[in-house]
């Protein structure tokens, strides 16, 4: 099977340079207190981009010191929300002035096409800071009637020196979706990013510096997750700890918490969403829906429509032209105008994805195209689809987080509803049909917390997101990113003339 390939044997070179590499902790960038370092490598060639400042415990300690200093007596929390919004606002900015930079930094350390950085994620990051902006001067209590002579009002406070892992998938846009409520709110931060994405996370650290956040409010701590990410998860002097990542690694992150602090933690984590196509739906327009549901992200989406549930009267005719359709994909150099799929991120999930198509063709399921690596360089998957696909079989089952799409049969609602929720993710699912009933009656009986009708990937700063069961808990974006970050206080005053 072919699949387009462009520009994979003369990697473009990236229009900007790397000027950010070591730790950023107290407003300063400083060398790890251990003076390692560690390689970032650019995915299309395997080969270095920067060596970057590899941080441990002791420079998770000082990142938490700094932060615990900027929260208990610097100014940061302590200004008017007002005053918070408009640094907020002028960081959106910076960001927006510095759109294709950030936007080629992203994609050299990521692999993803450069389009959809710079057209998609870096402008949806400005979104973000904007979005939380507007939040920093409306963040209030209420107050309660009280059964006695009582005046009751309820506080919303800042929840102190929030500690915050990321992952690699989508390295900014996660730190937006963190850093955001955490700051409106008026807390600081001591964040860690991925390993195999560090770079433009301390770029932007240095724009918010410039827009007037003050030293030690964020803290920016690149390193390996057993040894910095445990760091920081089994901190003492952290309280709250927000996690995005593997649910293997959700387990890790909740057991740290517990053992040392008992600080809050909000997770989210893997998913294995169906995406279910009705009989009713419009086929080709399906056909895009699902293979865009999939395939976005070189198929490195927590909320990856992986399991594409197809009505057994399309069936057919459906996967011939999903087929077509990632026949059809244009892989190649992500800097190349006009490509649609990177490489993935890394050799480790790279590998990981090509077991997982082996197992697929071993269990049973028919590879109706791709397969296999694309070129001999890099970590380019050529996209993958399997009919066939049973339930009990591993691909039906894990996250892949690769381009490999799944195509399964049913019959009936109650059969697809059955086997959408037999899974222990629940983070999303996606709907296609023209039916507003069969539309209420999936969205009302799958255990999901995002459901898209007729869409998928929707991803607004308003909307939260978020999983049921395995998939974590806690939500990002929305109103509901807020609590994350609050504590409440009550406090009950005697009133000594309730009459009035
Ligand atoms: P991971 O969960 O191991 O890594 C995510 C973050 O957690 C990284 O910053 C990492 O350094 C940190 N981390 C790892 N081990 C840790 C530990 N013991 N203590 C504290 N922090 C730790 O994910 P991965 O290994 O990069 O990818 C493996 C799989 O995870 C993928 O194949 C995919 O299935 C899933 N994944 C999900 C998401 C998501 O958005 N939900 C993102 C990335 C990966």
């Amino acid at each position: 099977s072919q699949s387009t390939a462009v520009a994979l044997e003369d990697p473009i070179s990236p229009p900007i340079q790397v000027n950010y590499t070591k730790l950023f902790i107290n407003g300063q960038f400083v060398d790890s207190a251990s003076g390692k370092t560690f390689p970032t490598l650019d995915p299309r060639t395997g080969e270095v981009i920067a060596n970057v400042a590899e941080g441990d415990t002791e420079d998770i300690n000082r990142a938490v010191k700094a932060a615990r200093k900027a929260f208990d007596g610097g100014p940061w929390p302590r200004m008017t929300g007002y005053e918070r919004s408009k640094i907020l606002l002028r960081f959106a900015d910076l960001i927006e002035k510095h759109n294709d930079e950030i936007a080629a930094l992203e994609t050299w350390d990521n692999g993803k096409p450069y389009e959809q950085s710079a057209h998609g994620e870096i402008p949806m990051v400005t979104r973000l800071f904007r979005y939380y902006a507007g939040w920093a001067d409306k963040i209030h209590g209420i107050i309660v009637p009280a059964d006695s002579p009582h005046h009751v009002q309820v506080l919303h406070e800042p929840i102190g020196v929030a500690g915050q892992i990321i992952p690699w998938n989508f390295p900014l846009l996660m730190f937006a979706w963190k850093v955001g409520p955490a700051l409106a709110c008026g807390n600081t931060i001591v964040l860690k990013t991925a390993e195999q994405t560090p770079l433009s996370a301390l770029l932007v650290s240095k724009l918010l510096h410039e827009a007037g956040l003050p030293d030690g409010v964020l803290n920016v701590v690149s390193g390996y997750g057993p040894t910095a990410g445990a760091a920081l998860a089994s901190h003492m002097d952290v309280d709250k700890l927000a996690f995005t990542g593997s649910t293997a690694t959700g387990h890790i992150i909740m057991e740290l918490a517990a053992r040392s602090n008992l600080k809050p933690v909000t997770l989210e984590l893997g998913g294995k969403s169906p995406m279910i196509v009705m009989d009713d739906a419009d086929i080709d327009q399906a056909v895009e829906l699902a293979h865009f549901a999939l395939f976005f992200n070189q198929g490195q989406c927590c909320c990856a429509g992986s399991r594409t549930f197809v009505h057994e009267r399309i069936y057919d005719e459906f996967v011939e032209k999903a087929k077509a359709r990632a026949l059809k994909r244009v892989v190649g150099d992500p800097f190349k105008k006009g490509v649609e799929q990177g490489p993935q991120i890394d050799e480790d999930q790279f590998n990981k994805i090509l077991h997982f198509i082996k197992s697929g063709v071993h269990s049973g399921a028919t590879l109706v195209s791709g397969g296999e690596r694309l070129g001999d360089r890099g970590y380019f998957v050529k996209p993958t689809v399997f009919a066939d696909v049973q339930d009990g079989m591993e691909i039906a089952k894990e996250e892949i987080f690769g381009p490999v799409q799944s195509i399964l049969k049913f019959k009936d609602l109650n059969e697809v509803i059955r086997r959408s929720n037999d899974s222990h993710y629940g983070l999303a699912a996606g709907v296609f049909t023209k039916s507003l009933d069969t539309a209420n009656t999936l969205t009302r009986a799958l255990r999901v917390g995002t459901v898209w009708i007729n869409c998928f990937d929707v991803f607004d700063a308003g909307i939260p997101f978020g999983g049921y069961k395995m998939s974590g808990h806690g939500r990002d974006k929305g109103i509901d990113s807020l609590k994350n970050y609050l504590q409440i206080k009550a406090v009950v005053t005697h009133l000594k003339n309730p009459a009035w």
